[in-house]
Formats: C-alpha cells, sequence, structure tokens
C-alpha cells in the first residue's frame, strides 16, 4: 500500500455502483455483475465514447466537495497537490487539527445547557 492507496482509501465514499459518472464527466461501469439495468442502458454505455466498462463494481472517493470515479486518472494531481501539502507540513497540520479540538471542546463546554 503506498500512500495513493491510503489517500484513495480514507477519501473513499464507500461501497460500489454498476455505473457512476467522474467530476471530469467521464462515466465508469460494469457490465458484470448482474446489475438491474433499464432497457438500452447497458447498451448506450457500451456505445458512449466517455464510458468506460472496468468490469467490476464502480468506487468512489470524495474530494473538496467534488466526486471523482476512483478507476478515473483525473483525480491524481488533486491526489498529488493535497499529498504534497500532507507531506510537507505534517507537524503544522497535527499541530492545527489539536488546537482546534482543544477551542471546539472549550467552545462546547461554554454552550448554554439545559437541565432536564
Ligand atoms: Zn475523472
Amino acid at each position: 500500500m503506498d500512500t495513493k492507496d491510503t489517500f484513495e482509501r480514507v477519501f473513499s465514499v464507500g461501497g460500489s455502483s454498476a455505473s457512476a459518472t467522474c467530476n471530469c464527466g467521464r462515466t465508469f461501469y460494469n457490465s458484470d455483475g448482474g446489475w438491474d439495468w433499464e432497457d438500452g442502458e447497458l447498451e448506450g454505455l457500451a456505445e458512449d465514447k466517455d464510458a468506460t466498462d472496468i468490469g467490476y463494481g464502480v468506487g468512489l472517493i470524495e474530494v473538496n466537495g467534488r466526486t471523482y470515479a476512483v478507476d478515473c486518472d483525473c483525480w491524481h494531481s488533486v491526489y498529488s497537490m493535497i499529498e504534497l501539502f500532507i507531506d510537507r507540513h505534517a507537524h503544522q497540520i497535527a499541530e492545527y487539527l489539536k488546537l482546534e479540538k482543544k477551542r471546539k471542546i472549550e467552545e462546547a463546554e461554554k454552550s448554554a445547557t439545559v437541565d432536564i
């Protein structure tokens, strides 16, 4: 497992589906596996030049509010930028998360409560 695998695992939406369209507009689908297709849907995908039959369930990852097909390569440049930032600023990110956790706990402890 390399860092890209870890990134994919952590940002995975979970599960898989018969077909999905990536953020870039390319569609990926699985012609195997006994999915329920609408009449002509699978044939339409097979004829679509922007659709790729990957032969297994389509996995998704979500980064910055955008959903990407795991099998698409368009998210690799997004991953590279984020991975580089994380790698170069790991200690600052850890400190940021620690301080933000402390701040949020203090803020929650100051919030109004209702005795029941
Ligand atoms: Zn894509």
